[in-house]
Formats: C-alpha cells, sequence, structure tokens
C-alpha cells in the first residue's frame, strides 16, 4: 500500500487497533496526525514514528469539532481521515443505562458525523478529493449479548458510513467502514479475555481465530489508498468468515 505523502487523521489513536493504524500508514509513507484521550500515549507512539499529536476527549462535542480543526491547522490539509476512536461498555440489555447509551454513542456515531463534516467542508471547499474510513465492527451487522449500546452504535455507524458516502460521492470523497471480529487489544481483552466468552466467539469464525490489530490495519491502509480508488460505500467485514454464517 502506497501513501506516500499523504497526511493522515487517525482518530484514536493512542492504543489497540487505531495505534497499528498509525504505525501501518507511516511505514506506507503517510504523514499522520494522531488523535486520542491519553497525552502519554500520544506521547510514546510520537517517539516510534514521525506523527502530530492531538489530545482530545472525542465524547465531547465541542472538542470533537476542535480536534478537527487542530489537525487541519497543523496539518495544513488533511488528505485521508480514519474515525477508529470507540469505546464499548459492556451491559446486558435490560441493565444498559442512559449514560453508557449516550457516551457509546457519542464516542461511536457522533464524534465520526462532528469530525468528518468538518475534514469534509475543507475538502470541497478546495475541491479536493479525500477518503474517509470508520472503524465499525460486526457487531453492526449480528447481535451480541451484553452489548446493546455497542451493537447499535455500530449499527448506526455503518448507515451513517453510507450516507456519508451517498452524499459525499459526488465530491470525490470515499468513505467506507471496516468491520472486524474480536480483536486482541486493550478492548478486545476486556470485552472477551474471559475464556468462558472468548471459546463460544470463537467456534463461530471460520478461520477460528480472532483478528490481530495488523489484519485491520491492513484493510485501513488498503481503503484508503489509490487501489481502492473505485470502493465505496462498503461495509467490509474483517472477521475470519464470522459474518458469513
Ligand atoms: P481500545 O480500547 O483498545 O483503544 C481505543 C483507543 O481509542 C484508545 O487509544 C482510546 O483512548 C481511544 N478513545 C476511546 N474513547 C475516546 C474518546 N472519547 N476520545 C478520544 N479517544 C478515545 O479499542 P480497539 O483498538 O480495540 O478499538 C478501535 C476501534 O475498533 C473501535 O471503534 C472499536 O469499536 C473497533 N472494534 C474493535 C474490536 C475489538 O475486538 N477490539 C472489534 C471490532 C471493532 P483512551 O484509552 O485514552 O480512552
Amino acid at each position: 500500500m502506497r501513501l506516500e505523502g499523504k497526511k493522515v487523521l487517525v482518530t484514536g489513536a493512542g492504543k489497540g487497533i487505531g495505534r497499528e493504524i498509525c504505525k501501518l500508514l507511516s511505514a506506507c509513507g503517510a504523514e499522520v496526525f494522531a488523535v486520542s484521550r491519553t497525552a502519554a500515549d500520544l506521547q510514546s507512539l510520537a517517539a516510534e514514528i514521525p506523527c502530530k499529536t492531538i489530545v482530545a476527549d472525542l465524547a465531547e462535542a465541542q472538542q470533537a469539532v476542535s480536534a478537527a480543526e487542530q489537525a487541519l491547522k497543523l496539518a495544513g490539509r488533511i488528505d485521508c481521515l480514519v474515525n477508529n476512536a470507540g469505546i464499548s461498555i459492556p451491559q446486558s440489555f435490560l441493565d444498559t443505562t442512559a449514560d453508557a447509551f449516550d457516551r457509546t454513542m457519542a464516542v461511536n456515531v457522533r464524534a465520526v458525523m462532528l469530525i468528518t463534516q468538518v475534514i469534509a467542508k475543507d475538502w470541497i471547499a478546495r475541491k479536493s478529493p479525500g477518503a474517509v474510513v470508520n472503524l465499525s465492527s460486526q457487531a453492526s451487522m449480528a447481535a451480541l449479548a451484553d452489548h446493546a449500546a455497542y451493537c447499535a452504535s455500530k449499527g448506526g455507524l455503518d448507515m451513517l458510513t453510507k450516507v456519508m458516502a451517498l452524499e459525499l460521492g459526488p465530491h470525490q470523497i470515499r468513505v467506507n467502514a471496516v468491520n472486524p471480529t474480536v480483536t486482541l487489544t486493550p478492548m478486545g481483552e476486556m470485552a472477551w479475555g474471559d475464556p468462558k466468552k472468548s471459546g463460544p466467539m470463537l467456534a463461530k469464525i471460520p478461520l477460528g481465530r480472532f483478528a490481530k490489530p495488523i489484519h485491520v490495519a491492513n484493510a485501513v491502509a488498503y481503503l484508503l489508498s489509490d487501489a481502492a480508488d473505485m470502493i465505496h460505500g462498503v461495509t467490509l467485514p474483517v472477521d475470519g468468515g464470522f459474518l458469513a454464517q
């Protein structure tokens, strides 16, 4: 995947999949602008790869907008956007709280909308093409116990991706999503670390293994690259076949 000279904004860059995406994109020649919540994570990322960093809590609407504006200011222009930041607060449906639901929606769906609005308006004003990849999940298409808010947020994110594709496509702004299965990150360990949960999930994955962050990062890099120039509005499973059943 060749991304030489591309300036890429990645959210949720501090840990897990987002961090791996930053490392891969940098290795592919991209200039990375990394947004995350914990400053120490961004400091250690900046010690690993050349990147510029912005600390923001994307659950706050104003911080999401200003993080995107700051990135534009810092970079001069952004060519590609990866909306990766996401949270999962496992609760049974009956016990799901309004607070957990609202927070999940704010990070997993609303922040994606707000950040992409800022970046896409700049692309349109400059008559520049762009590419967006949203980090969705297999949970957008298959119900998972104890994930009511998360499943609803990722289902919403898939549809947001498609509406963005519909409206932004005429401006040559490509928008796609990747939909991973369980991926071995801090979030993956938190939700699936218990063998009582991971065993039955593994049994539903035809390849018989969970994803590694690099599997997801490879799909993101491909969708951002010119090799995917005609791919638009897709929700791409990276799931070892989980959704094939
Ligand atoms: P992690 O929890 O391991 O890492 C998420 C990163 O996003 C962290 O750096 C975190 O920062 C940051 N982040 C979370 N909330 C905010 C916020 N409000 N503002 C700014 N940054 C924030 O998650 P993963 O790497 O596992 O997940 C990345 C994406 O992939 C998510 O969208 C997730 O839903 C999706 N996904 C993950 C799967 C998995 O099994 N791991 C499976 C399918 C999809 P901090 O720690 O400081 O809060």
